[in-house]
């Protein structure tokens, strides 16, 4: 693994013909609710470890039992951190911004 890749991209091979693709994720259709942005991005009813959600950055942490317990896998943010993060930045971290998307129309919450 290249060491210089970000720490929590997904590290998926492709193969050569998709090397200048830029809408790889859409191949992933959620149908859970982000526990951050609560936009519909996540696969598997959000049984998805280390899943990161597209459209915050938000890396789904399964051990988390509240939304104030900081999550390791978030650089030690809380979900209730991350939520403010995501309102003011659009991300759940202002350098985050950069690997983050705009939600498509299906993964806006019905409700
Ligand atoms: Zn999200």
């Amino acid at each position: 693994m290249n060491s210089k890749q970000y720490k929590y991209l997904p590290v998926v091979n492709y193969g050569e013909e998709a090397k200048n693709r830029t809408d790889i994720e859409i191949d992933i259709i959620g149908n859970s609710s982000c526990p951050c942005c609560r936009f519909i991005t996540i696969p598997n009813n959000g049984d998805a470890l280390a899943y990161i959600c597209p459209i915050c950055f938000w890396e789904i942490d399964l051990f988390i039992k509240s939304d104030d317990e900081t999550s390791d896998q978030n650089h030690g943010l809380t979900l209730i951190k991350a939520r403010k993060n995501y309102q003011q930045f659009g991300a759940v971290l202002p350098n985050l911004k950069k690997y983050c998307r705009q939600p498509k129309e299906y993964e806006y919450p019905t409700k």
